[in-house]
């Protein structure tokens, strides 16, 4: 068996070329263009490639983006105060702090100080807690790329068993509380599965993976996921982005995975090209719910 390809980047390209007409219809509407504020500290490589991307992103979907750049010996305080000016100013429909943060900065200090209405990419305890009881106003980026993906494949997931490797407060633990809700934005097909969340302390992870109807793996080491933790015939998405001599890298072994999978995302052209489509996606959200319209 060959698992069928699940490609990310021809969905994001469809999510963002309807978003595209819905940003044009919100400026007609309301006279306001959706705006997002990055945020990015100090000098991280990739993390420069994360919010260039994110700023033609938005350009091409026509929404406004503004980089504030930051040298990597900012001062927490200084970082705090440009958060609570783009709280205050009613231009700025969205505020994103790229992560990772410099070490001697707070990143949970720095997360709690956004305004939870602006909150684009859903970190905020407040987000978090709407998205536990079932009731989000924002859905953390790469889960939500990840049940769009689903969704729109017509891979539905209630009643499945849904194992996710990697317990992050970005990845693993939202995605498992998306799944595990009775509904979801895609519709009730999209929710209702019985979740498993694995992690360094899991014992016998293999035997944990193979039960998985849906695999997730969310982990950050490079082709971790073997085809002997895969159940014949699983949807397996490898959310993964390891940089290596050989390039990019997923978390699953993807050449020996695809034999065994009946569905499978590449790695790169998967997960990741979905997680910027949905930040215009919130960022659009954002904006309607701040004009008070969510027409
Ligand atoms: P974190 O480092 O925050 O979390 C990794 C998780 O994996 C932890 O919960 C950790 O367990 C678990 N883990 C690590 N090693 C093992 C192991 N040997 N066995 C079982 N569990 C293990 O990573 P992120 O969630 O931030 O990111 C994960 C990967 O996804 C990275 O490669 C990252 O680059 C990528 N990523 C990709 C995105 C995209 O758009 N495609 C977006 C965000 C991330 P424990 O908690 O016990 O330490």
């Amino acid at each position: 068996m060959t698992a069928t390809l699940l490609d990310g980047k021809q969905i994001a390209e469809q999510i963002r070329s309807e978003l595209t007409g819905e940003v044009a219809a919100f400026v007609d509407r309301c006279g306001i263009r959706p705006t997002l504020a990055a945020i990015l500290v100090g000098d991280f490589a990739a993390s420069e490639v994360y919010v260039r991307n994110k700023e033609r992103a938005c350009q091409r979907a026509g929404l406004d983006s503004r980089v504030h750049r930051l040298g990597s010996q900012t001062r927490e305080e200084e970082l705090l105060q440009l958060i609570e000016q783009l709280n205050q100013n009613p231009a700025v429909h969205g505020i994103l702090v790229q992560l990772p943060l410099p070490g001697h900065i707070r990143e949970a200090r720095v997360l709690d100080a956004i305004d939870p209405r602006k909150d684009v990419d859903a970190f905020h305890p407040e987000n978090v807690g709407l998205i536990a009881q079932g009731r989000p106003r924002y859905l953390p980026c790469t889960p939500h790329g990840i049940s769009q993906l689903l969704a729109r494949t017509g891979i539905k997931t209630r009643g499945k068993h849904a194992v996710i490797v990697g317990r992050s407060d970005i990845v693993g633990k939202p995605m498992a509380l998306m799944l595990m809700n009775r509904d979801s934005t895609v519709g009730a097909d999209g929710a209702n599965a019985t979740v498993t969340v694995c992690h360094t302390q899991t014992a016998d992870l293999p035997a944990v993976t193979r039960s998985a109807d849906l695999l997730i793996a969310a982990i950050g080491r490079p082709k971790f996921i073997t085809a002997d933790m895969v159940k014949p015939g699983a949807v397996v998405v490898d959310v993964g982005i390891n940089r290596t001599e050989s390039g990019l890298v997923g978390d699953v072994d993807f050449e020996a995975v695809k034999s065994i999978a009946g569905f499978l995302t590449p790695v790169p052209g998967g997960v990741g090209p979905l997680t910027v489509a949905m930040l215009l996606v919130n960022t659009l959200e954002a904006a309607r719910r701040q004009a008070g319209r969510t027409d």
